[in-house]
């Protein structure tokens, strides 16, 4: 197993309370269950969506098969932002205060900065970070296994089974019902079989794909999936405490897309830069070279990276699929997730929020909104009608934070109107403070939308 740079793992022990939870150990599954066994439910992946809909599943007496392609604790490519909606599902899960437990940075603030090198500093008071649980940022090689070992403990707990370094292959379907899986570990061949199989293997989902590929609909929309590279970094000028600001940043020469630092406590900060696939494509754009085109040349940022180092091997390049809602969608938005026998949660559902890139929250909110309604009207089987229904409740829940977010995301790409906005925000309290709320709160966001209030906002 490949072991977490020096810096990452010494997250976990330089404030001391990594020794008491050693949430870096190895995570221990147990024993591999025979070929051909068949569960209550198949939960294929065992990221943040696989984890909670493996957990949620498990506290309601399910015999759940969990199945996850890495080892534990593996690191994820991510800006490692947990949000307050993240937070709500971690307390739910029963593992908020084992999360707070381990070192974690504590967001207070968000930066947005503006293609003229403008920046305005939303701060979010400490009495408001308690109360709306503004977020953490932390490593996800840290949160996911907080996650996958709370998952894989109340798996065996309730008498299923959980294997690691097992990659499932292929997606059974007969009479147009998913009927469970097959796939390798250690080199042997598996089949296994359950009423309902929960998709949560992220962009690349087997699952995913045997859902859209039965509907005949597309999996990948380029206008709505977003490249991404990450790297971690040490010693960045003005990130060395374990609270402050993430940072997201609209630069010249990476406008549409964007250039964010997001401290994650002791020194380390994960800095990356995505970009939408069209847009890249038109570009031509390679990630990996803008970002170092970003952190060598850009004026402001050469400055601050001047005695940083990047940690070695951590640079990453991943892709995230938008859950903005599409033009021409063939039948649901923002795409089929749903079948007879399966149901897609997290990234394998398409659900990453379009202006800021996060897809926790959303991954844990679909793993909670499928298995209620499995428990609630489809526990002897779960239907096609099932299946829409999960679309219809899906939407429901967040079609108006992922059209404010994708509207936001549009405008962005203004680089006049980048530039004006961040200047006024700079001055103006009332756009601060409605800046502060869309931070914290999704549903604040549709503010942005009110003509009048932007214009009243803005002008006067
Ligand atoms: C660069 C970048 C920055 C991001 N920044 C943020 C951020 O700051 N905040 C935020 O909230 N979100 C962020 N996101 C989005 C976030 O990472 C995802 O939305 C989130 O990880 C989705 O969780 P998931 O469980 O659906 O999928 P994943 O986290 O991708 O987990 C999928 C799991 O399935 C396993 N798997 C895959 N294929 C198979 C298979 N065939 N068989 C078995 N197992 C399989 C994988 O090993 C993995 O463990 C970012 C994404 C990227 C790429």
């Amino acid at each position: 197993m490949k072991s977490a740079p020096q810096h990452l793992r010494t997250l976990s022990f330089t404030i001391g309370l990594g020794e008491r939870l050693d949430w870096d150990a190895p995570v221990d599954s147990g024993s591999v269950p025979k070929d051909g066994s068949s569960f209550d439910a198949i939960v294929v992946g065992g990221g943040p969506g696989g984890s909670a809909a493996a957990s949620f599943l498990a506290m309601n007496g399910a015999k759940v098969l969990l199945l996850e392609k890495a080892i534990y604790p593996r690191d994820k490519t991510c800006g490692d932002a947990v949000g307050g909606k993240s937070l709500k599902h971690v307390e739910e899960l029963g593992i908020k205060g084992i999360l707070e437990e381990t070192p974690h940075f504590r967001v207070d603030g968000i930066v947005f900065g503006a293609p003229n090198g403008k920046e305005v500093r939303i701060a979010l008071p400490e009495e408001e970070v308690e109360q709306r649980e503004a977020g953490y940022s932390l490593p996800r090689r840290q949160f996911d296994t907080i996650l996958f070992r709370n998952a894989n403990d109340r798996v065996l707990e309730a008498g299923g089974a959980v294997i690691q370094g097992f990659s499932v292959k292929h997606v059974h379907i007969e009479n147009d019902c998913v009927t469970g899986v097959s796939g390798t570990h250690d080199k042997k061949e598996f089949h296994f079989t359950a009423p309902l199989t929960i998709g949560a293997g992220g962009y690349t989902c087997p699952v995913a794909k045997a859902v859209t590929g039965h509907h005949d609909e597309p999996m990948v929309d380029k206008d709505h999936y977003c490249g991404a590279y990450r790297e971690y970094w040490t010693g960045v000028e003005g990130c060395e405490d374990w609270k402050g600001a993430i940072e997201i940043h609209f630069i010249d020469g990476v406008i549409p897309g964007y250039f964010w630092i997001f401290p994650v406590g002791n020194g380390v900060v994960n800095v990356g830069v995505g970009m939408v696939l069209t847009e890249m494509d038109k570009q031509k754009t390679k990630l990996r070279a803008l970002q170092e085109w970003v952190i060598n040349e850009d004026p402001k940022f050469s400055k601050r990276f001047a005695n940083a180092k990047m940690v070695e091997k951590s640079g990453k390049g991943f892709q995230l699929p938008f859950g903005s809602p599409r033009k021409k969608v063939p039948s649901f938005q923002p795409r089929r997730s749903a079948m007879a026998g399966a149901i897609c949660v997290g990234d394998a559902a398409s659900l990453v929020d379009p202006f800021t890139g996060e897809g926790i929250g959303n991954a844990l909110l679909s793993a909670k909104l499928a298995v209620d309604l499995v428990y609630e009207k489809y526990s002897e089987g779960f239907t096609s009608e099932g299946a829409e229904e999960y679309q219809h409740k899906l939407w429901g829940e967040l079609s108006a934070e992922l059209t404010n977010s994708y509207k936001l995301q549009r405008l962005v790409k203004r680089k006049w109107l980048m530039n004006f906005f961040i200047g006024k925000a700079v001055k103006k309290e009332e756009l601060q403070r409605a800046l502060t709320d869309m931070i914290a709160s999704k549903e604040a966001q549709g503010q942005f939308h009110s003509k009048w209030w932007m214009v009243k906002t803005l002008l006067f």
